[in-house]
């Protein structure tokens, strides 16, 4: 039986491998951070001021590397044409090498640029407001192809002989989706048998979508490795692109990111060297999701620089251009728009820099809630952002950039934008997965303390401790959710921004007395009821929005970042407000039924 906090005893098989498989892989320490006292209604103000300002010494570091990136993408680079052609240049490939773009957060021992978790994010930021066919190129490469669970997991023989290669401009790639495993890993097919001297995996199967599969030297394969107590056990291996076996079947074209080297790539009797096992045998899951944590941050990062290209391209156009006897930026339905994309490139890089601060500080630092929120709220602002600049520029939006030029317009690359961010929300976790993730995060506390009270699998005399522990906890921790208890907000904050964070403080202490009053009505079906969790997800997405905001902008000091936190605090609040009202109201069951009609034959 499964040690889940989870019953799952009532669930369909697939359902219960599913579910058993995320929570063997779950990191199992207890949530701690700003992002977790908000869910627990009782923020932490403390643990996000002062904003955490990036050291001088490693800026200077940074921003040499920033120039050089800059500079070799403005004058190199031509992302209308790598759209086009639907390749990257070998030109700009070799460039990319001999600018360390390879190789930003490996450390100088093996070759790379070893710079720091913020740096990076800050390249990604240049990145993602440039070309999307080269962030996801580098992206995949480094945030969840060999490097990042390298110096994570790898052993040093590994470090030794793999990172030298990925920093020198080596592309590597990671290779886990398949035809019938999306978001749900364990129907996996893919599977790795151990020889019988032991030296030795043998792999066969067939991945999907795999980003870098078509150029990389060497990938990261997740492969079944079934035991008889874990059927569903996954190992993560590294294997070479130019070994025996190892086959690119096609390449995949989609809606944008025109130059992915994106494949379906066939293992057909590979042999691995048993070295090659990141971590350890049965831990791929694990290795994935920890790589994940980190990795996770690159898209907000590149959805920062995105929305900042995006509101700068609005502000433009909406003050040239006239229409109904003034500048279209002052009619009052396209202003919103332009204080929206002001105020979410200004929230998602103060998501983005605030939990790549705390992976400085601490490589082991707990980010999970941090960067899962920052990928869910950030790639969705970047969605939004582009959309709205479309909206903004009208018709000039929708008309791709070769065509503007043609016409001597400025070719404003919208459309491409458009193109390639739509998968932001779709890959590395979609919003759907993530807002599952980050619900069962932030009801870990809860499920430690009183699942056991409800698992139908265990003893009645069990089960009745288990409430009454609960019920002594929840004696305290329930009326203190209604006393307004705020701690840790400086002196000398802007008085606007003290009474947003006093606000949030308020509607954190509702999410967690409205996730308490949901567990107690639904009991074990709660997971049952997506839209509630992802509505109650949203809400601590919007707080940990307003504040980390309200914090980097006390820390900037000047009136355009407060003027901008003023604005997401009480947007945020709003929004709140309606994400509340809407789980009491709306007609989510109904819904469900309708859809289940449908999906059942019916119109
Ligand atoms: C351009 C591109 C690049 C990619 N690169 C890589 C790569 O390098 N390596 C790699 O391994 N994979 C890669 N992928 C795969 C990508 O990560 C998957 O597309 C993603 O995991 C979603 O899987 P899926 O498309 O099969 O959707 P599915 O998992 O089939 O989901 C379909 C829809 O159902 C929703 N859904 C699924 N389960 C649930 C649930 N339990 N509750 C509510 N909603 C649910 C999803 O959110 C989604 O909206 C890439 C994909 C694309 C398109």
């Amino acid at each position: 039986m499964s040690d889940s906090l989870i019953d799952t005893s009532k669930m369909s098989t697939g359902e219960r491998a599913a579910l058993e498989l995320a929570e063997s892989s779950r990191d199992m320490r207890e949530l701690s951070g700003f992002a977790a006292s908000l869910f627990d209604g009782a923020p932490d103000f403390g643990a996000l001021f002062p904003f955490p300002e990036q050291a001088a010494e490693d800026k200077a570091e940074g921003n040499v590397f920033l120039g050089r990136l800059r500079k070799f993408l403005e004058e190199k680079t031509d992302p209308d044409a790598i759209d086009r052609e639907g390749e990257i240049p070998d030109e700009v490939m070799k460039g990319l090498a001999e600018l360390g773009a390879f190789g930003i957060k490996i450390p100088g021992e093996y070759g790379g640029l070893g710079l720091s978790q913020t740096n990076y994010s800050r390249a990604a930021m240049v990145l993602g407001g440039h070309c999307g066919n080269i962030t996801a190129l580098l992206s995949a490469h480094q945030s969840i192809g060999l490097p990042q669970p390298l110096l994570i997991f790898g052993t040093d023989e590994q470090k030794r002989y793999y990172l030298p290669r990925c920093a020198a401009g080596g592309i590597s790639a990671f290779a886990l989706t398949e035809q019938d495993v999306g978001s749900d890993p364990a129907r996996m097919k893919t599977e790795a048998v151990l020889t019988e001297d032991g030296s030795h995996y043998v792999l066969n199967g067939e991945k999907l979508w795999c980003t870098n599969g078509l150029k990389a030297f060497a990938m990261v394969v997740m492969a079944r490795t079934p035991t008889a107590e874990k059927p569903h056990a996954t190992t993560a291996l590294i294997v070479e692109a130019d070994w025996l076996g190892v086959e690119v079947v096609t390449r995949c074209h989609f809606m944008g990111l025109k130059a992915l080297y994106n494949g379906v790539i066939r293992f057909t009797d590979v042999k691995i060297p048993v070295g090659n096992v990141v971590a350890a045998e049965g831990k791929g899951l694990k290795v994935a999701l920890t790589t994940l944590n980190t990795g996770r941050l690159t898209l907000p990062a590149a959805c920062v620089g995105l929305l900042n290209r995006c509101r700068d391209i609005a502000v433009d156009w909406s003050g040239k251009r006239v229409q109904w006897g003034q500048e279209i930026g002052k009619h009052g339905a396209i202003a919103a728009k332009l204080a929206d994309l002001a105020a979410d490139a200004f929230a998602t890089e103060s998501l983005v820099l605030y939990t790549s601060a705390l992976v400085d500080a601490d490589k082991k630092a707990d980010i999970r809630l941090e960067a899962a929120l920052a990928k869910l709220w950030g790639t969705e602002a970047g969605w939004r952002g582009v959309d709205a600049t479309m909206q903004i520029k009208g018709g000039r939006g929708y008309e791709t950039a070769d065509s503007l030029r043609n016409r001597g317009e400025r070719a404003d690359p919208i459309e491409r934008f458009m193109r390639d961010c739509r998968i932001n929300t779709i890959f590395e976790g979609s919003t759907e997965i993530m807002h599952l993730f980050i619900a069962r995060e932030a009801l870990d506390p809860h499920l430690r303390r009183g699942a056991a009270a409800l698992d139908t699998r265990k003893g009645m005399s069990e089960r009745l401790k288990a409430a009454l522990r609960a019920g002594l906890y929840y004696a305290t921790w329930y009326p203190k959710r209604w006393m307004p208890l705020t701690r840790g907000i400086p002196s000398g904050l802007d008085p606007e921004l003290v009474s947003g964070l006093a606000n949030t403080a308020v509607l954190s202490r509702k999410l967690a007395r409205s996730i308490f009053h949901s567990m107690a009505r639904y009991g074990p079906k709660l997971d049952r009821q997506q839209l509630l969790l992802g509505r109650f997800v949203d809400v601590g997405a919007e707080l940990l929005v307003m504040s980390a905001s309200a914090a980097r902008a006390h820390a900037l000091g000047d009136e355009n970042s407060l003027k901008l936190a003023r604005y997401i605090c009480r947007r945020g609040q709003h929004r709140c407000e309606a994400l509340f009202a809407a789980n009491r109201g709306a007609p989510d069951a109904e819904g469900y039924k309708l859809a289940a009609g449908l999906m059942g034959g019916g119109r």
